[in-house]
């Protein structure tokens, strides 16, 4: 090869090695770059790092200092926590779900000082096996595994009820424990020494104020009972004094003295009621009684004084309402009373009217009774009626009283509907008159007998005279509601001209202006009317005492239970529809009423021999039980009126060993207890012993001689006969 090739090819083996190491500078120069950019990205991270380094330390700082301070605060507020849970003088511990203490104040563990083991760490059951072992707790006469049981099951249980120990030294600790969602348990034992002591204090306060309450009514029954005995010696005579020859001024004084007797026993008798059931002393005692009747017994009595006034007393008993319910009929009657006696006292014209409606329940076999009483008498103003149940609410104030009464009778009404259940209310417009009412839920005496008001066939017209409005429209709508027709007259006139052949019957009332019921009769008869006159009255004494008697065909006396005047309609049953009664028919006398007294005092056999003198009767008396009973043996009594309280044989057991003679014989003969004696319970024994009534001493005049007309037997002369009844 030449030198110029060989020239020329290390030229461009160097050429291109020139060109080689340009490229490898090159590359180099790409690589430094490189590494210069991410010495920086990287030189940036760290810087950025750095601060977060210092943020979060920072943070920590702060938080730190925070938790020291949560942590001061949380020392603090349980420092004060313990500080005022060690203050409080009640006991208080924690427990944890294990039962074991967690830490309790020292008023909870003072009760165990001494008793080193005592302290946070110990458990439930030891600390009971500490309590007995030690005596802490009295336990009584408890055994001491059996209490530790008991209070271990009361621990346990989810939320233990709350316990009362009594510590050794006779302090009563209540325990309250209250476990927590987690099972720990909150202890609280409350010292209530103070309490309990003060709870016996106050049980021996009313123990003795019971005991003086209970000295009080027996102190009171007994006043009742000392006063209502010369009482009865005052009012009698005073009574009897009276139907003696008395001049005005001594009839005055003579009057005075009986009035002022019996609202002196009135007096009496409502606050020894008042006191009774205030002391809750009061029962009831029910049995089976007519309504009907003892409404219209009430009547007969309120009878005297309404008719002094003119005062119409009207009973509108609910046709298909039974009347014999059970129930306590004494305080029923009480209630009837007060209403029906204020209606009365404070009415000086126009009516009373006692209205009884009822529903009955079937299904129960009771009705609930609707009574009201509704009179046209003064009515009370607006501003009063309220109040008018309350004790000594008495309308007219004490400058102008115009009544009598002690203002305690519709106080003693209002408790007593209530102890039975029922409700009593008051409407009233003043001037124009007041219904008192009330409401009663009874059981039916006789559930399964139906109301039985058989009217006699013949019986198809009937001629109403009554000159009272109400009255009329009573009857008219009982015989109306029976499906016969009525024709209502209202004066002796009215029914002549009305009267004609189809009439079956006339009912008139007795007294009327111009032509009374008697006149009627006579006029109707001489007419030559053929219906049967039956005449209702209030005083038929009289009745029998008039010559025109014989014209009247029957008579009923004012009021009458319903079954009375179906009685009497079925007597007439023979001369309805034509049939003309003969007035001068001679009717069999019968024989006289037997009635038998017992009573030991020889001046209330005065009083009651005078009090019934006028009776056509034969009258004996018992001067105690035996003699009673050997009497009734012999002369078959009629009625017996018995005093309670006698010597030997008393007249409970006298009564006893009547009615069980009676038993043997059959028959039932009425007997009425006369007693003086007012304490709590009597009345209701008396009445158990077999008496069918009661009359409190001293002894009313018409009381005695309504029961003894009220016993008058068929077939026997009537007491009455020839006599007035007043
Ligand atoms: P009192 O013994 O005074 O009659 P009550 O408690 O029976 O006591 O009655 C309280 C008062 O209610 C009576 O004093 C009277 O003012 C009023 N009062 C009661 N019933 C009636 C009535 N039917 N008409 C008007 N006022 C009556």
């Amino acid at each position: 090869m030449s030198l110029a090739n060989k020239l020329a090819e290390e030229r461009r083996a160097r050429l291109a090695a020139e060109r080689l190491l340009e490229q490898k500078q090159a590359e180099l120069q790409a690589a430094n770059r490189k590494l210069g950019r991410h010495a920086r990205a990287l030189s940036e991270e760290i810087v950025e790092t750095r601060a977060e380094v210092q943020t979060v330390r920072d943070e920590n700082a702060r938080v730190k200092s925070d938790l020291n301070m949560a942590n001061e605060k949380v020392a603090i507020a349980e420092r004060r926590l313990w500080h005022s849970i060690e203050t409080i003088q009640d006991g208080f511990a924690f427990f944890d779900a294990d039962s074991r203490m967690i830490a309790a104040n020292h008023a909870w563990l003072g009760v165990f000082e001494g008793l080193e083991d005592v302290k946070p760490g110990i458990s439930y059951v030891e600390i009971l096996q500490c309590v007995t072992e030690e005596g802490v707790v009295d336990i009584g006469d408890a055994d001491p595994a059996a209490w530790r049981e008991k209070m271990l099951d009361r621990w346990q249980t989810v939320a233990p009820e709350p316990e009362i120990v009594r510590l050794w030294n006779g302090a009563y600790i209540k325990l309250i424990d209250q476990r927590g969602p987690t099972g720990d348990v909150v202890s609280l034992a409350l010292n209530i020494t103070d309490t309990i002591r003060y709870e016996e204090r106050l049980k021996e306060a009313r123990r003795k104020a019971e005991m003086a309450s209970r000295a009080k009514s027996s102190f009171l029954a007994n006043m009742s009972h000392e006063i209502r005995t010369p009482m009865n010696g005052v009012v009698g005579m005073a009574e009897l004094l009276k139907d003696t020859e008395l001049d005005e001024e001594q009839l005055l004084y003579a009057n005075t003295i009986k009035n002022s007797g019996e609202a002196l026993l009135v007096i009496i008798n409502d606050v020894l009621d008042y006191s009774k059931i205030e002391a809750e002393k009061l029962v009831l005692h029910a049995e089976p009684f007519d309504m009907e009747r003892c409404i219209q017994e009430l009547i007969m009595l309120m009878q005297v004084n309404a008719r002094d006034k003119g005062i119409e007393l009207l009973v509108d008993y609910d046709l298909f309402l039974p009347t014999r319910f059970v129930g306590d009929p004494g305080r029923l009657r009480q209630i009837m009373t007060n209403l029906l006696g204020n209606a009365v006292k404070f009415t000086e014209e126009g009516h009373v009217m006692v209205r009884v409606v009822g529903v009955e329940c079937a299904a129960q076999g009771a009705a609930r009774l609707h009574v009201t009483i509704e009179d046209s008498g003064i009515g009370i103003p607006d501003d009063k009626v309220g109040h008018i149940f309350g004790e000594f609410n008495q309308v007219d104030g004490e400058s102008n009283r115009r009544f009598e009464g002690t203002g305690l009778g519709l106080a003693i009404s209002e408790k007593l509907v209530r102890l039975m259940g029922g409700e009593i209310w008051v409407e009233s417009v003043e001037g124009q008159g007041s219904t008192f009412g009330f409401a009663v839920e009874l059981p039916l005496a006789d559930p399964d007998a139906g109301q039985d008001f058989s009217v006699p066939d013949g019986l198809r017209k009937v001629v109403i005279v009554e000159t009272n409005a109400l009255n009329r429209s009573i009857l008219e709508r009982l015989f109306a509601a029976l499906g016969i027709e009525v024709i209502c007259c209202d004066s002796g006139a009215a029914a002549l001209e009305t009267t004609d052949g189809s009439v079956s019957l006339v009912i008139t009332d007795h007294v009327m202006p111009r032509m009374d019921g008697i006149e009627l009769a006579e006029a109707l008869k001489a007419a030559g009317h053929a219906a049967p006159v039956l005449l209702l009255s209030g005083n038929i004494g009289s009745v029998e005492q008039d010559p025109g008697r014989g014209f009247v065909d029957a008579v009923l006396q004012k009021p009458f239970p319903r079954a009375e005047l179906f009685a009497a309609l079925t007597r007439l049953s023979g001369s309805l529809a034509g049939g003309v009664a003969d007035p001068d028919l001679p009717q069999d006398p019968g024989r006289v009423m037997r009635v038998l007294a017992a009573e030991d005092n020889r001046t209330n056999r005065l009083v009651f021999s005078r009090m019934v003198k006028a009776l056509d009767i034969d009258l004996k008396f018992a001067v105690n039980g035996e003699e009673a009973v050997a009497f009734y043996r012999s002369f078959r009594p009629d009625i017996v009126f018995m005093d309670i309280s006698m010597p030997g044989m008393d007249g409970k057991d006298a009564t006893r060993a009547l009615r069980a003679l009676e038993a043997e014989s059959g028959g039932h003969v009425p007997i009425v207890a006369m007693t003086a004696h007012a304490m709590d319970g009597d009345e209701d024994e008396i009445l158990s012993a077999g008496i069918d009534h009661y009359l409190s001493k001293p002894l009313s005049k018409q009381a005695l001689i309504d029961h003894v007309v009220a016993a008058c037997p068929e077939g026997v002369r009537a007491p009455e006969e020839g006599q007035s009844a007043a």
